[in-house]
């Protein structure tokens, strides 16, 4: 019981990070499992880097708080593949699409003890793992790193998979129906929101999903052509995406080619004249989408791209904060100190 907030504790479902309490720490080095953190985002203070050096801060700022010192020591059981067999013959359950939400949930069936389950997973693309090959930005290989989680879940026993197969295409319900006793739908979320504004159809004018899906190598979005001879683009919204794309369209093209870019998207990057990215958001800073991770990575580029932030105050006048904003570990507490600094 050493990581923070666990799922009963108050802001578990807005927690943007999790915290490592010092005090409960014993070093057992279990966080660094693959199976508790696929991502490799615990990593001991001593083996931070300059670039990673404030997350010490913010583990301890987490702690200061004097209600969250004294916690349950509980060492919970961890679950292991199911083996058990059964005389009545498998489970035989389809997954429709390969991302994250399929791989966790075939995961969970073959590891629930005492079922004997057969899992299929279907996925029209040629490749699996859905957004975490085709949207995660290619310079966040620690994210993308949740396949290896997702490896292990596919060399079990019993799980198979059927690649380039669309359903509704090459498979319909009724056949999935009539060869499986449940079907699960983890088709992700492939449409833009548009915005239903002038303009949004004039040439020059992109959406996320093309621009992503293009520099990511996905089949569907592989042959866009962009036009990035303007030294200046906008960002409309200033959620996650909103800094992926502005940290890929102002990157050093030397390093982005060290990451798994498609290379057609590093070649047009590398002849880009965009010098000003300007993200415009509705909200201000503090109360903006993107999360503190995603900021301080914006901000770790500081020695190749100039910030600025253009709010009267981080903190808005028109979001005044509320109960839980106020606490020093609120993310909106620091967003508003990391855009302030
Ligand atoms: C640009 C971008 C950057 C992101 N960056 C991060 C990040 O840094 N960190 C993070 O935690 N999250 C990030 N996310 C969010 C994360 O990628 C998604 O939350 C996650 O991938 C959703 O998983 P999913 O399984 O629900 O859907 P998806 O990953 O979209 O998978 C759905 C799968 O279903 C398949 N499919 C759809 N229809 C059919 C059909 N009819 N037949 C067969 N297969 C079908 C698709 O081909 C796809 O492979 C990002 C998302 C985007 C768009
Ligand atoms: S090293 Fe062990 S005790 Fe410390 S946070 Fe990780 S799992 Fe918990």
């Amino acid at each position: 019981n050493c990581i923070h907030p666990t799922p009963d504790e108050p802001g578990y479902a807005r927690a943007e990070m999790l915290y490592i309490d010092p005090a409960t720490c014993i070093d057992c080095g279990a966080c660094t499992d693959v199976d508790v953190c696929p991502v490799d985002a615990i990593v001991p203070d001593f083996a931070l880097t300059p670039a990673t050096a404030r997350y010490a801060e913010l583990n301890a700022h987490y702690f200061d708080d004097s209600a969250r010192t004294r916690y349950r020591r509980e060492r919970v059981a961890r679950r292991r593949p199911n083996n058990s067999g059964s005389s009545v013959g498998p489970l035989r359950v389809a997954i429709v699409g390969s991302g994250p939400s399929a791989c966790y949930a075939a995961d969970e069936l073959t590891t629930t003890p005492g079922l004997d389950v057969e899992v299929h997973i279907f996925d029209r693309l040629p490749t699996p793992w859905g957004l975490v090959r085709y949207g995660v930005a290619p310079d966040h290989q620690r994210t993308k790193s949740a396949t290896r989680t997702f490896e292990r879940m596919a060399d079990r026993p019993g799980v198979f998979f059927h690649l380039g197969v669309e359903i509704g295409t090459h498979l319909t319900h009724d056949e999935l129906r009539t060869h499986h006793h449940a079907v699960i739908y983890a088709v992700g979320a492939p449409a833009d929101k548009r915005l239903g504004i002038p303009g949004e159809d004039l040439p020059g004018s992109v959406s996320a999903t093309d621009l992503v899906g293009w520099y990511n190598g996905h089949p569907d979005h592989a042959d866009h052509v962009f036009d990035l001879s303007a030294e200046r683009a906008v960002i409309l919204g200033n959620g996650n995406v909103a800094l992926d794309i502005a940290r890929i369209l102002t990157r050093d093209v030397e390093e982005l080619a060290r990451t798994d870019i498609a290379d057609h998207a590093l070649s047009a990057l590398a002849g880009s004249g965009i010098r000003d990215v300007v993200v415009v958001g509705r909200r201000d800073p503090a109360h903006a989408a993107y999360t503190t991770p995603e900021l301080l990575g914006l901000a770790g580029l500081s020695t190749e791209v100039e910030l600025t932030v253009d709010c009267p105050s981080a903190m808005d006048v028109n979001h005044p904060p509320n109960e839980f904003d106020q606490t020093s570990h609120s993310p909106t507490t620091l967003k508003a100190q990391i855009v302030d600094e």
